[in-house]
């Protein structure tokens, strides 16, 4: 059964009498939000909604909710498990409009962000201030997006993950709440951890509108080589060594048949 055909077309003119323009039916962005990165194929909703801001998050959650449409939070796309496929129709929430850096805490090294701000966006936002924010998928991919997906990349053994680096989390929940998980405090220790509990939460628990986030000061110096090593487990040995003696170094591990090189 093709439940996209069941769609009820009456939420799209409740969206369009809310957005107006910044909702879409057309082919081109359907087809654009029913792929990501995966190889699964094309599972296209019925149409995407462009959000500017939390309370229009929640206005379109309270119209999906009502006729009980399936809502996919989308940032740009770059998931690569077909997290955002529409498998079931409904409505994409496309936050990448929601792209404001909203407060930089230069003395408190930490940054809020709506949920569609790009990594490279902040960091070209806050390269004057000799911060930067270092988690690095390899995608450009929104904040909002690597919070759901607790993403990781090359800064990872030096610095963690997202899930080390996000302070606090506005979010609206499936029911319409709009709930802040937690301040900006970094000992903060008050009721559940619900900041973990959304980090990773892959878009099923609720639309994260805006994210605190963890900034560091960039190295005064920094130097690059490249190591080769004979096997995997002699090159695993080095990165356990030099992490034991509280070094600062970023990881990238380059693996052929014959030889594991690490640049750091
Ligand atoms: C070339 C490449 C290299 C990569 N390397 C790494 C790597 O080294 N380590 C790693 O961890 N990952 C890696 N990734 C994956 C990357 O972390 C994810 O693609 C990225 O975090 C998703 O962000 P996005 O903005 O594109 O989100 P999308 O792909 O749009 O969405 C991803 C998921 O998050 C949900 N979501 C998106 N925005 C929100 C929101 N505001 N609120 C709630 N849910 C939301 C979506 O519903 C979906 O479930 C890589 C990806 C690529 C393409």
């Amino acid at each position: 059964m093709n439940k996209a055909r069941e769609f009820d077309q009456s939420v799209v003119a409740e969206l369009r009498a809310l957005l107006g323009e910044r909702v879409s039916t057309s082919a081109a962005v359907r087809e654009h939000h029913g792929k990501d990165e995966s190889y699964f194929p094309y599972a296209l909703p019925d149409a995407v909604v462009f959000p500017h801001s939390t309370e229009e998050v929640r206005d379109v959650v309270d119209i999906c909710r009502r006729h009980r449409v399936p809502m996919i939070p989308f940032g740009v796309g770059t998931s690569l498990e077909g997290h955002i496929l529409a498998v079931n129709g409904g409505v994409t929430i496309d936050l990448s409009r929601m792209n404001h850096v909203l407060a930089i805490h230069e003395e408190d090294l930490d940054a809020v962000v709506q949920a569609g701000v790009t990594r490279k966006q902040l960091n070209e936002h806050i390269k004057h201030t000799g911060l930067f924010f270092p988690i690095d998928p390899g995608a450009d991919a929104t904040l909002g997006g690597m919070t759901a997906t607790r993403a990781s990349g090359t800064n990872a053994v030096r610095y963690g993950t997202m899930r080390e680096n996000v302070l606090s989390l506005k979010v609206v929940l499936p029911d319409g709440r709009i709930i802040q998980t937690s301040r900006r405090a970094k000992k903060s220790a008050a009721g559940y951890d619900l900041t973990r509990l959304f980090v990773g939460s892959e878009g099923t628990l609720g639309i994260i509108t805006e994210v605190s986030l963890r900034l560091y000061p960039m190295q005064e110096a920094m130097s690059a080589a490249v190591c080769a090593f004979p096997t995997l487990r002699d090159a695993v040995d080095c990165v356990l060594a030099v992490t034991q003696h509280a070094i600062g170094v970023e990881f990238v591990v380059k693996g052929c048949p014959r030889r594991v090189a690490i640049d750091y």
